[in-house]
């Protein structure tokens, strides 16, 4: 039996993720739960899943939640803050830890836990983004198991020859077995054939219209603009140790090939399945078996269109951002990433247009120092720095 955290259990993956659980009480046990502001919904999940401990985002919202947890007779421990996160992803009693918290705010309980070598299912693409060199050398120190969840990231590790991203930092290891590079897949979002003019004038009900996933709000956006692909290139080079040449990206709008990796010999081999997160969440949960995800059949006998087409980086300038970042290396990810943040959070709060998150992030990224200590402290600094950047901007742009 795995006994379990969820960071971000109240989000689309950690819901997922819990119906997953729900499915084989034989084989898994929560042992905690985080939330940053969702009550009721923690509340829900108290009743079904009996953690030990749950965190929430603020002082006031775990008193709620334990008025609530009394009311319901239920005993667990309710703490609050960043410090508690890193409690609830490294008890002792935790094996298994669901990254799957948005953004910067899961870097240290999913480092914290990497180091302890508990088993890291990670959707929280941003920490690996904002601190590569370091998670991945958390990861080794710790001797954990990483197991991605993002479904590209899980595609490619199912379709690569003795997959074992613990040892993603050995660089050159999967050009001597004869991968000659990966094909991460984009559904280019919900604006895949807008004009550049009509990118100006979308909302963000219409970029968080996902045309094939659910998913929250943020990474909705990421998909829109395309800075997720961005993000997911530089999260796929810390994973399987390739450099930027090796990972290239292409639009295949129906979701059902989730990834490939081309050999040297011609081969490409692709995984495919429905656009449902829950396959790569069993897959990563269930490891090394595979288990019932609940998820819906491929049908193979109506007939099926597989297409694919190149990004056009003028409409969608966010990639080449991600990849500009990956090559300047330093902190420049970091800035990349905490640029991008406010830039979504700006958008989703109509402060800024939706064209205008590349040109902020581009602002900042280019402007910033990128050389720089890249230790935990430099990188939380750069991210600070960032983000006060990036806030000034947006205030300038929004006058
Ligand atoms: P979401 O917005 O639905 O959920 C985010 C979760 O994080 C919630 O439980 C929320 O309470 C918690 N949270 C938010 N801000 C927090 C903070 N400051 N401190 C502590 N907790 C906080 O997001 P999601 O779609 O579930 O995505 C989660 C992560 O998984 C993201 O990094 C995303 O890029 C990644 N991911 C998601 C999908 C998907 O299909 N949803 C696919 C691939 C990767
Ligand atoms: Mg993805």
């Amino acid at each position: 039996m795995r006994h379990i955290c969820v960071l971000g259990s109240t989000g689309s993956i950690g819901v997922n993720t819990l119906e997953v659980i729900r499915a084989h009480p034989d084989l898994f046990k929560v042992e905690s739960l985080t939330a940053h502001s969702n009550i009721e919904l923690l509340a829900k999940q108290c009743a079904e899943f009996k953690p030990r401990m749950v965190v929430l985002g603020s002082v006031d919202a775990a008193n709620r939640l334990n008025e609530q947890l009394k009311v319901m007779g239920l005993t667990v421990t309710v703490e609050h803050g960043a410090k508690a996160l890193v409690t609830a992803s490294t008890l002792t009693s935790v094996d298994t830890v669901m990254a799957a918290i948005v953004g910067s705010a899961g870097l240290l309980p999913t480092i914290e836990a990497a180091r302890l070598g508990k088993r890291i299912l990670l959707a929280n693409k941003e920490a690996l983004v904002m601190a590569g060199d370091l998670f991945m050398s958390a990861v080794a120190s710790g001797g954990a198991e990483l197991l991605p969840i993002d479904s590209e990231h899980n595609a490619i590790y199912q379709c690569l020859p003795d997959a074992n991203t613990s040892n993603g930092g050995s660089r050159g290891k999967y050009s001597s077995l004869g991968v000659k590079e990966i094909l991460l897949t984009a559904s280019g979002g919900p604006f895949r054939n807008h004009s550049l003019d009509q990118l100006k004038e979308v909302t963000p009900e219409q970029a968080c219209a996902h045309p094939n996933w659910v998913m929250g709000r943020k990474i909705s956006v990421d998909s829109a603009t395309m800075m997720n692909k961005g993000l997911e290139v530089i999260e796929a080079h810390h994973l399987f140790g390739l450099p930027s040449e090796q990972i290239k990206v292409l639009i295949h709008p129906q979701s059902v090939v989730h990834s490939m990796v081309r050999y040297i010999d011609g081969s490409v081999i692709a995984q495919l399945g429905q656009p449902n997160m829950k396959t790569p969440i069993a897959y990563g949960l269930g490891w090394p078996l595979r288990i019932d995800a609940g998820v819906t059949e491929l049908d193979f006998t109506t007939a099926h269109d597989l297409s694919f087409e190149p990004v056009d980086l003028s409409r969608f300038p966010c990639l080449a951002l991600g990849y500009q970042a990956l090559a300047t290396g330093g902190l420049a990810p970091t800035i990349l990433n905490a640029a991008n943040e406010v830039a979504v959070d700006s958008f989703l709060n109509h402060r800024i247009r939706f064209t205008q998150i590349a040109e902020l992030v581009e602002r900042v990224l280019n402007q910033a120092q990128v050389s720089g200590a890249v230790g935990l402290d430099g990188i939380l600094e750069a991210d600070k720095v960032a983000r006060e950047h990036a806030q000034i901007m947006v205030k300038g742009l929004s006058a």
